[in-house]
């Protein structure tokens, strides 16, 4: 068996991972730096991300859009040196140009992922940084000074240890083996559950309003209580919603026990809609009851809604009554969808859930239990909204630990 020694063994060569490397090299030129990834290539995850386009960072990203027990305070220490200006700048440092959309978001000027990935690799060869792909760990054992890293094949020796293990999901249908390494040096892990996904919900309608996609204001009811609102495109799929504005509210709605309401005119107010709709009633009164809403939905939108109140469809409008036209103009802004547990990691883009951050240093990443270990990016308890805000995560604290090696 092959015994290495090197100054830094980095864990994971993901967003975080590959870019605390860099920063690690570039502090201690004189001192080998080491990656240790389980996949036959570093950086496979970034280059499906932001549909192949890579949002890595978002302009003004502040504590409000990250979650997780202590989030808030993290980000407030760690974007005063390490915010998204530092991260575009490292980034252009490294040979990446990137521009921002209208919604903040920033991407590189390629609008290609791999531009990412490609400057990432290109400084990690400058540097010398061993690439130790297709790596099963099999133990991680603490030293009187440093940590032993054991695969089959080899026995590394590290200073310093560094976990960028990800969440829990690799997006190949597989367990991520990140959550053993964890438990390896005895980390604490909060219960992960898969977020920014789509929200699986219990509904006999949906099934006809597939791959249909509609403008809305989507809204997560916790015992009868508004938790949050998002705007966005809603995509209706077999079995569940979907889109970015439901993304974001699939942390806590993945967890069941809460329902979603979609707005669908979330402009105008249940008289607004009560108006038009009797207006439009009174006008064809011989036209079927699904024609209502000719120029607002889709028809198989109408339909669901009609269903859902308990109408039928093809009775002509001269056979609705007030009261149903009432019950019509309330459902249009408050359709409610009951949320079922979901624990699919695969659709998800995040884990929710990971290392307290309790337990590390919020300056360094270093874990207070173990010196010279650290965790950063998705491994750790904190996720944030979508747009740009988890790599801008993965890089700021791969950054910060890299720096602080
Ligand atoms: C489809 C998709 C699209 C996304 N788009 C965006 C986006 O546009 N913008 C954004 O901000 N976020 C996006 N995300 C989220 C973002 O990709 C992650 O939050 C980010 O990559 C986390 O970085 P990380 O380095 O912590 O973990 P990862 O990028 O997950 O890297 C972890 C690495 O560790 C390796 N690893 C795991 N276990 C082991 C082990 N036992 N031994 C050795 N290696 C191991 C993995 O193979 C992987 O290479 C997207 C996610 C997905 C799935």
């Amino acid at each position: 068996m092959n015994k290495q020694r090197v100054y830094a063994a980095v864990i994971g060569a993901g967003a975080a991972g590959m870019m605390c490397a860099v920063r690690a090299a570039e502090k201690h030129g004189d001192k080998s730096v080491m990656i240790i990834e389980k996949a036959d290539r570093v950086g496979k995850k970034l280059l499906v991300t932001g549909n192949g386009r890579c949002n890595l960072s978002h302009l003004g990203a502040s504590a409000d859009s990250y979650h997780g027990d202590g989030s808030k305070e993290l980000i407030n220490i760690l974007f005063k040196k390490y915010n998204d200006k530092t991260v575009t700048d490292c980034f252009r440092g490294l040979g990446l140009f990137t521009h921002a959309d209208s919604e903040g978001r920033v991407y590189p000027l390629s609008n290609q992922a791999s531009s990412v990935l490609d400057v990432l690799r290109k400084r990690i060869a400058e540097l010398g940084i061993e690439e130790y792909c297709g790596a099963e760990i099999t133990g991680i054992q603490k030293l009187s000074k440093g940590y032993e890293i054991v695969t089959p094949d080899r026995r590394i020796i590290a200073d310093k240890l560094v976990i960028a293990t990800g969440g829990r999901a690799d997006h190949a249908g597989r367990e991520s083996g990140s959550a053993d390494i964890l438990r390896m040096p005895g980390l604490s892990v909060t219960k992960l559950y898969p977020s920014l996904s789509p929200v699986k919900v219990k509904s006999d309608i949906l099934r006809s309003l597939k791959g249909i996609r509609a403008l809305a204001r989507v809204s997560l009811i916790k015992d009868n209580k508004v938790i949050k609102s998002e705007s966005g495109e809603v995509q209706f799929t077999d079995g569940a919603l979907s889109g970015i504005c439901v993304f974001n509210l699939s942390r806590e709605a993945n967890k069941g026990g809460c329902e979603i309401a979609v707005s669908l005119l979330p402009e105008l107010d249940t008289d607004e809609i009560y108006t038009e709709l009797s207006n439009r009633a009174s006008r064809s009164k011989n036209a079927p009851i699904s024609e209502l809403f000719v120029g607002i939905f889709h028809k198989n939108i109408g339909i669901a809604l009609l269903k859902t109140c308990g109408i039928k469809p093809s009775a002509p409008c001269s056979d609705i009554s007030d009261k149903e036209l009432k019950r019509i103009s309330y459902t249009i802004n408050n359709w409610r969808f009951k949320c079922e547990p979901n624990r699919d990691f695969n659709k998800a883009q995040v884990t929710a859930g990971g290392v307290k951050l309790s337990e590390i240093d919020h300056r360094t990443f270093e874990s207070k239990k173990h010196r010279g270990l650290y965790i950063i990016g998705e491994a750790l308890d904190i996720d944030g909204d979508c747009g740009g805000y988890n790599l801008q995560f993965a890089f700021a604290s791969g950054m910060c630990a890299g720096d602080s090696l």
